[in-house]
């Protein structure tokens, strides 16, 4: 069967695999003029990796398995929070890897044949017809395929045309700055590995992952006023807002070059889309439910994604394809629209100020290890 895939995200790469492995004569379109992924790090979590198992591309997230560290949540000073035992819970669901996001995407594009992919090819729209579905690009036609896969990301063209109804994107008022550099000798960071520090003053959120042995990747996140700052603008307020949490957290936002700093004004899809495929034409990752990051899910359920389309399309023909890909819609949209309610509450949850966030953190000091540890596990099950 002919698949074009738009978009060679890490979802849209990852689809493309698995479905080329699958017979499937396919073909990648993207929009830029290389194919590269930008920007720092992403944590895959462990039913993020087993998907790319299910795909053939688990060796290299798995040879990036993060240890354990200290996990849970931390007060801006690194008190503990909530303690969970994250070994406990990587033990009885598998491990997470944090990987820099450039080496994964090419880890992915490894395995797909150059000649598969069209580079500096924005698709604009699809025709459907009875013998498959036109994709156009510069008001060209490109491509005639039998199946269509939109990974065209976040702020997606395809999903704009195919549900001219839906509200689309709505921003959720706050800024996140990731960073990733060479591990400071001097700087001990034990303490807050893997962990998430929240403030109840401020709302404001540090994330600091290990990737290797040798880099860490942070992030942070905080209210948004007005339009997303430049990075070394940025950078600045950041440090202003943390000069006083634990130490070890403005000096590595200080280590770390604002050319290096990226800087994302959070933004969500406003409600579930009522379908991820429509005929012959399917929605993949962050086109079909972007969701705030606070879960780190985002890619692992574009992974999913791609795992579960190439089950549902493995052996289809074109007669059967619309009905395939309903199958896939089915398995999809149920889980995905939980975990963007739950990661939006998480969001919500976690930039609360004042007496809410008072409650949050007695509540959460108050939290049996064993409770939250299983309340993490079952978060990470796929
Ligand atoms: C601050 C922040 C931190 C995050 N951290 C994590 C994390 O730790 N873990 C995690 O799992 N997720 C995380 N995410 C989410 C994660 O990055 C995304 O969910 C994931 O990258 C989505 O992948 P995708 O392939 O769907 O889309 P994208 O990666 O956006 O790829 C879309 C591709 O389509 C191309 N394209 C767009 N339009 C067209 C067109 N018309 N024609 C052709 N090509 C087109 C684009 O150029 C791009 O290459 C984070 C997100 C943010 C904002």
């Amino acid at each position: 069967m002919r698949v074009a895939v738009v978009g060679a995200g890490l979802g849209g790469v990852a689809a493309a695999v698995g479905l080329h492995r699958q017979g499937h004569e396919v073909s990648l379109y993207e929009r830029g003029a290389e194919l590269r992924e930008a920007g720092t790090a992403v944590v895959v979590m462990p039913n993020g990796i087993r998907a790319l198992d299910e795909l053939g591309l688990g060796d290299y997230v798995r040879g990036q398995a993060v240890s354990a560290g200290s996990g849970g949540l931390r007060d801006r000073r690194g008190r503990p929070l909530l303690v969970t035992d994250a070994v406990q819970a990587q033990r009885t669901i598998g491990p997470t890897a944090c990987v820099s996001r450039a080496e994964l995407h090419r880890a992915l594009r490894a395995a797909l044949p150059a000649d598969l992919v069209r580079t500096a090819t924005p698709i604009q729209r699809l025709e459907p017809h009875d013998a498959g579905v036109t994709v156009i690009s510069d008001d060209r036609p490109v491509a005639t395929a039998d199946a269509v896969i939109a990974a065209d990301g976040i702020g997606s063209t395809l999903r704009g045309l195919l549900f001219p109804e839906h509200p689309g994107l709505r921003r959720v008022g706050r800024v996140d700055l990731r960073g990733m550099l060479p591990r400071p000798a001097h700087l001990d960071v034990t303490d807050l590995l893997t962990a998430i520090v929240v403030d109840r003053r401020t709302g404001a959120m540090f994330g600091l992952f290990p990737v290797g042995e040798n880099d860490l990747y942070w992030f942070t996140d905080s209210a948004l006023h007005g339009p997303p700052p430049e990075p070394a603008v940025a950078r600045h307020q950041m440090l202003d807002l943390m000069a006083d949490w634990h130490p070890a957290i403005p000096a590595l936002i200080e280590a770390t070059p604002p050319a290096d700093i990226y800087v994302d004004a959070i933004a969500r899809l406003a409600e579930p889309l009522p379908a991820f495929a429509i005929g012959a034409t399917a929605l993949l990752g962050d086109a079909a439910h972007a969701m705030t990051p606070d879960l780190g899910q985002g890619a692992s359920q574009a992974f999913e994604d791609a795992a579960a389309l190439t089950r549902h399309l493995t052996g289809a023909t074109p007669a059967d394809v619309a009905e395939r890909l309903l199958r896939y819609d089915a398995e999809r949209r149920p889980r995905t629209s939980r975990l963007m309610t739950a990661s939006s509450r998480q969001s919500w949850l976690m930039s609360r100020t004042g007496a809410i966030a008072w409650l949050r953190d007695t509540a959460l000091r108050a939290t049996p290890r064993r409770l939250a540890t299983r309340r993490l596990a079952a978060m990470w099950r796929a």
